[in-house]
């Protein structure tokens, strides 16, 4: 409730500890809700799990129905679909749901090589390496690629997979202004006059790591006026640009100008496991040397055949204009959350025909009154606070998907007003209604 916020505010920025345990005590029951469906527009959503009685160990549970708002679900993949469904349950009776094994000794499957030529073709580069998580994949890719004596200039709103790799690579971090090319560009000149002196040449390798779109602001990266680039495509693959080829396509930046184009499979294609796209020799070299590639078990059949199907759907491969559809649908409903959004007087954080919209809550005590709020109307929301954001810049992440109606918008709308009102966050004026 509002009064049970009050005296909450965050004053003790240097206990920053000791604020952050106290808040997440409070916070602890808008994360970790368990979920009992795919995550579809609706999905189930576990209120509660209890042990009845402690002699039998029953369980109960509490579902709500809830209009989805938080899953990275773009296309609307991860649910049932008629033509990936299907093929990966053929998958997982010819394959198995895990090779157990490593991509080099026997985990390489037919499936592996044909996801591979699949992605390189469908981002326009000569090769691919997948891997079976999104996260491993910048975080072990990037010690693989960088190391001491070589530079790595990060956005300073990198995810965290991205941080980790960077750190463990050994490597120099410069961190630029987030989105900032101007500023990039202060770091990049100041780091090459800084290398010179010391090494008589600059340094061995520098590389430029940037989102496509940013997990937690929704902006599209400023692409076109960066060079050599590491581009993590985690949230934009297959969610924007005409044909779904990401923030290149959107922005017309032609791949070739990307070295390293990095991408996860859990988002628009409703599966698991993240990619490298790029030359030959790169992907070759990763495949020699790169120890999640060596050393980890590959990416399980069945979730290779759906990225194989949802690909084939977006280009339109399986007969039908389905894909074609899913982009217009996500980019339609983006755009019109967004613009509704901002004309309640929210403040909203991204870009247009960005799908991710995290809407600026500031303080986190308003956390669980807006969590809260929203779910007993039946809208699950994701909220995101310290560490994932800055301790005052708390928000509550929406993310659209083509699968959400017309209608299923409109009632996510209503509900963010009253809520909005409710926890005070309107923080502009509304925009008065058209006659
Ligand atoms: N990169 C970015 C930008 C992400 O937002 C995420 C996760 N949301 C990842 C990488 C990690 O991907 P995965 O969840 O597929 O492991």
């Amino acid at each position: 409730s509002k009064s049970s916020l009050q005296g909450y505010a965050p004053i003790c920025l240097g206990l920053e500890d000791f604020y952050v345990r106290r808040l997440y005590l409070r916070i602890q029951d808008c994360f970790n809700r368990p979920i009992s469906s795919s995550p579809d527009a609706w999905f189930d959503l576990v209120e509660r799990i209890s042990n009845d009685n402690n002699k039998t160990l029953k369980r109960t549970t509490k579902v709500k129905r809830c209009l989805n708002l938080g899953s990275y679900n773009y296309l609307g993949f991860a649910a049932a679909d008629e033509y990936c469904t299907p093929r990966a349950i053929e998958t997982l009776k010819n394959f198995a749901p895990s090779s157990c094994s490593t991509r080099v000794d026997g985990g390489t499957t037919t499936l592996h090589v044909e996801l591979e030529k699949c992605v390189a073709n469908f981002l326009g580069k000569e090769a691919a390496i997948v891997f079976g998580m999104g996260y491993a994949t910048n975080s072990a890719i990037l010690p693989v690629l960088m190391g001491k004596g070589r530079l790595i200039i990060s956005d300073s709103l990198n995810h965290n997979s991205i941080v980790n790799g960077a750190r463990g690579s050994g490597a120099t971090i410069r961190v630029f202004q987030h989105n900032t090319p101007s500023h990039l560009e202060k770091v990049l000149r100041e780091q090459i006059a800084e290398g010179q002196p010391r090494t008589h040449r600059p340094w061995k390798k520098i590389m430029v790591v940037v989102e496509g779109i940013y997990s937690m602001e929704g902006e599209l990266c400023q692409l076109p006026e960066i060079a050599y680039v590491y581009l993590d495509e985690a949230h934009s693959i297959g969610a924007v640009g005409k044909t779904g080829r990401g923030v290149c396509e959107l922005l017309g930046v032609d791949t070739a100008d990307v070295d390293i184009m990095m991408g996860t499979f859990t988002k628009s294609f409703g599966s698991c496991g993240g990619y490298i796209a790029g030359s030959k020799e790169l992907i070759q070299y990763l495949k020699y040397t790169c120890p999640a590639h060596l050393y980890a078990t590959s990416i399980s059949p069945p979730a290779a055949e759906q990225i194989i199907s949802s690909i084939k759907v977006v280009n339109g491969e399986d007969g039908s204009s389905r894909g074609a559809q899913k982009l217009a649908k996500i980019r339609e409903n983006s755009n019109f959350f967004r613009s509704e959004l901002q004309k309640m007087g929210f403040e909203v954080l991204g870009d247009n025909d960005s799908p991710v919209m995290p809407i600026m809550l500031y303080n986190p005590a308003k956390i669980p009154a807006f969590s809260r709020e929203c779910l007993k109307r039946n809208v699950a929301v994701v909220t995101v606070a310290f560490p994932a954001t800055p301790l005052l810049l708390a928000r509550a992440r929406i993310c659209i998907s083509a699968a959400h109606s017309r209608e299923d918008l409109v009632k996510a709308l209503e509900v963010m007003s009253e809520v909005g009102d409710m926890v005070g966050i309107k923080y502009f004026p509304a925009e008065p209604e058209k006659q």
